[in-house]
């Protein structure tokens, strides 16, 4: 129990266990959206939404939204959720706890008989991680009206998109935009060390990192590993190293800014990969973040300049680096932020301001609506794991202040739509 607040740590801790419970057998914690057991978990979540008071429906994108009608329903709506999927083998609170602590900002209204004059509605977005289909945030893109068409036509185990979402009761091609949204919040883990590391309780995320990714094609000359001197070879690899040691140099320079910044070769593999041969290709995928575009256009075009240097010194052929997909950063709503702080004030809650290196639903909403987030700490940052680990009382407070939030919403967005 969160002192002077209707917010119940054991009704948090005892949905968490419920919906941990509802997993592939012997594979804890999988329920991947299109699933069974998504569907299992959705019936679970759709009778807890009732309970809390809610009108249950899945929308037209295949979101579960459980609605709570406002006295004045004209002024629009106040939305709090997340996503109730997980990655294979993943965790039990990422984006469950979004869900678990809007439905206990409901129950806590509910216990207090108090009804906003904005509708509030709890949201479950369908497939949030990066689906069967191998997209992600179907659902928020879908209300978000940025859900490409021809995702649709996508395939997998015989069913399309399209499909898949009718499977789970939604219907593709009909709109699922929304414009009645006022605001969005979602509480999720923070999937890092920072809050836990300076020990707060509280993250109220500013924007959602930009994701750019970058191929590098690196081609040497494949020679006899024992009969090519040192002095004469075109070493794929070798080249390749001085690239990635760059790309770390370079992001820790741009880390050391006040904005969110990484930069991190995933993705590496080499040709022919034998221990007699020296390596004559080398294809490198460079994953960077930033909170601000200005930080990016930087690290893309020192990127170029350092790899063409590396490429004249070491005499191998560098491609230049070719973006192969690139986001924008999505800020949070500068309004919610200041009501998240105060929030956080009124609630006791220890807090500092932080960006995202993390996809979330948030930035697709955040098209549509006012929107932003707030994190809780998660042990040693770990996550897409099932060592992932957040307390009942951490995720109790972090709801306590979106039911201040909440209520602070619902009197200051009146004459302000
Ligand atoms: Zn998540």
């Amino acid at each position: 129990m969160i002192p002077n607040t209707p917010i119940r740590t054991d009704r948090i801790a005892a949905d968490i266990d419920a919906l941990a419970a509802i997993t592939e057998p012997g594979r804890p914690y999988t329920r991947r959206a299109f699933t069974p057991m998504f569907l299992e978990g959705r019936k679970w979540l759709e009778k807890a939404m009732r309970e809390a008071g809610a009108v249950t429906r899945i929308d037209a994108a295949g979101n579960l939204v459980g609605t709570i009608p406002g006295k004045r329903p004209e002024l629009g709506t106040i939305m709090l959720g997340s996503h109730s999927d997980t990655v294979p083998d993943g965790g039990r609170f990422d984006g469950i706890v979004g869900i678990v602590a809007a439905l206990e900002v409901a129950r806590g209204l509910l216990d207090r008989g108090m009804v906003l004059d904005h509708t509030l509605e709890v949201v479950d977005f369908l497939a949030e991680e990066v689906s069967i289909f191998g997209v992600s945030c179907i659902g928020s893109r879908g209300m978000s009206g940025t859900r490409p068409a021809e995702w649709l036509a996508r395939t997998a185990d015989g069913l399309t998109l399209e499909q898949g979402i009718s499977q789970v009761g939604g219907e593709a091609r009909l709109p699922a935009q929304r414009d009645d949204i006022k605001a969005f919040l979602e509480l999720h883990i923070e999937q890092g060390p920072v809050l836990q590391d300076e020990k707060l309780d509280v993250g109220v995320v500013t924007a959602i990192a930009g994701i750019t990714r970058l191929e590098i094609i690196v081609e040497g000359r494949a020679d006899h590993a024992g009969t090519t001197p040192m002095g004469s070879r075109k070493d794929a690899l070798t080249t390749a190293a001085w690239i990635a040691l760059g790309v770390e140099e370079l992001g820790r320079a741009l880390a050391s800014g006040e904005a969110h910044f990484a930069a991190t070769v995933g993705e590496f593999g080499m040709t022919p990969n034998a221990a007699n041969v020296v390596p004559a290709r080398v294809r490198m995928l460079i994953d960077a973040r930033a909170e601000r575009r200005d930080d990016m256009d930087r690290f893309v075009d020192e990127l170029d300049r350092g790899v063409a240097a590396i490429a004249q010194k070491t005499g191998v052929t560098v491609s230049v680096p070719r973006i192969v997909s690139d986001n924008q950063p999505m800020p949070c709503n500068a309004e919610l932020l200041d009501v998240l702080d105060a929030a956080c004030e009124t609630a006791g809650a220890r807090h500092r301001r932080m960006a995202s290196g993390a996809g979330h639903d948030t930035a697709w909403m955040a098209r549509i609506t006012r929107a932003a987030m707030i994190f809780v700490p998660c042990a040693d940052g770990r996550s897409h794991t099932p060592d992932e680990f957040a307390t009942s009382d951490d995720i109790a407070l972090g709801a306590s202040v979106l039911l201040d939030a909440v209520l602070a919403l619902d009197t200051k967005l009146q004459g302000n739509t």
